[in-house]
């Protein structure tokens, strides 16, 4: 990152770097926003800060799903209109909104808070696999949909799991390929998502 400038106070300096950490902020980025914060009126900044802090205190993972929730288990998990024989296995909890948005599906979820990815060194115990094994183990789930993101990463996560799953008994589905490749799912429209998911494939051995 650029050296600010030695005439920038230290309190904006330290707000710089705190956005620059933020994904997808750029230096350049990092002190526009810095310096829209110095103009906002002090109400907007509070309000700000205090959401920030609000999520930190009131927002944990789900104990089943791994989604982030306010109410543990989550309200998907808790609900009663939902398909408890099904479990679609997303990558993010964005990803959870999207499938959600095309109101196409009605079963529970469960987010692996990444995908492996040995280029950045991520393995599979670091995803969410071991709680998503135990689940299969407790609850009468019959089909395991694997909805990870149609890139790299995402296919290598989803083969990964189809071998570890199938031989559980479960049937194991992969969305049908349509979705923009090299895309996230939370990015994908719902029509062409809506179809992806109707139109999913048992995962071959
Ligand atoms: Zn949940």
């Amino acid at each position: 990152m650029q050296e600010p400038n030695l005439s920038t106070a230290a309190p904006v300096v330290r707000l710089i770097e705190e956005f620059y950490k933020l994904p997808g902020i750029g230096p350049k980025s990092a002190q526009r926003l810095a310096y829209y914060l110095l103009r906002m009126p002090a109400s907007e900044a509070e309000a700000l800060a205090a959401a920030i802090l609000e999520v930190k205190e009131k927002v944990t993972l789900c104990s089943v799903c791994q989604n982030v929730t306010e109410t543990d288990p989550c309200r998907i998990c808790s609900g009663g209109q939902r398909e408890r024989s099904i479990i679609c296995v997303v990558e993010e909890p964005l990803d959870i909104l999207a499938v959600e948005r095309t109101q196409s599906y009605r079963g529970l979820y469960h987010v692996l808070h990444g995908a492996i990815s040995p280029m950045d060194g991520i393995g599979p115990e670091d995803l969410k696999i071991e709680e998503l094994l135990r689940r299969l183990r407790s609850d009468e789930v019959r089909e395991v949909i694997l909805a990870t993101n149609p890139n790299l990463e995402g296919e290598a996560t989803a083969m990964y799991l189809a071998r570890l799953l199938r031989p559980l008994g479960l049937k194991v589905t992969r969305l049908a390929r349509g979705l923009p490749v090299g895309g996230d799912l939370e990015y994908a429209d719902d029509v062409t998502l809506s179809r992806a998911l109707e139109g999913r494939q048992e995962v071959e051995s």
